[in-house]
């Protein structure tokens, strides 16, 4: 065995399954020098049920390099740095925010400077469409 697939942990390793079950189920080439925007299309005409977006590196708003064309509120979120697709856990944690609307890819701070809409008014507004929506 390489030291590379030693240094592996078992969670890694499982994610290494899944992903290789996914690149063969969407049908995705991946050449050996990576993978792209095309590719992620490729993954979103695939992963009906998510909506993928991708962020670059660094950018703390609206630096948006790919949002799938998928109306869900599923979101599989990616970060793009130094020729790397990575997942985002945490949206909070990636664009250090205390909170991230999902909705309009905007990051809230705590510490807002006048005049910018709090975190608490920005979700009572989505859900106050929503409820004119229903009605
Ligand atoms: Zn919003």
């Amino acid at each position: 065995m390489t030291p590379s697939l030693i240094a592996l942990g078992k969670t890694q390793k499982k994610k290494t399954d899944r992903t290789t079950a996914l690149i063969i189920a969407a049908k995705v080439i991946i050449s050996p020098e990576g993978g792209g925007i095309p590719e992620i299309q490729i993954f979103q005409n695939h992963l009906r049920e998510y909506k993928i977006v991708v962020d670059t590196y660094g950018s703390r708003d609206r630096d948006i390099i790919f949002k799938g064309a998928v109306d869900s509120t599923r979101k599989l979120n990616l970060l793009h740095h130094a020729g790397h697709f990575n997942v985002i856990g945490s949206l909070r944690a990636a664009f250090a925010c205390d909170y991230y609307c999902q909705d309009c890819y905007i990051p809230f701070f705590k510490k807002m400077s006048t005049g910018v809409e709090k975190p608490v008014n920005h979700v009572n507004r989505h859900q106050n469409v929503q409820r004119s929506k229903i009605k």
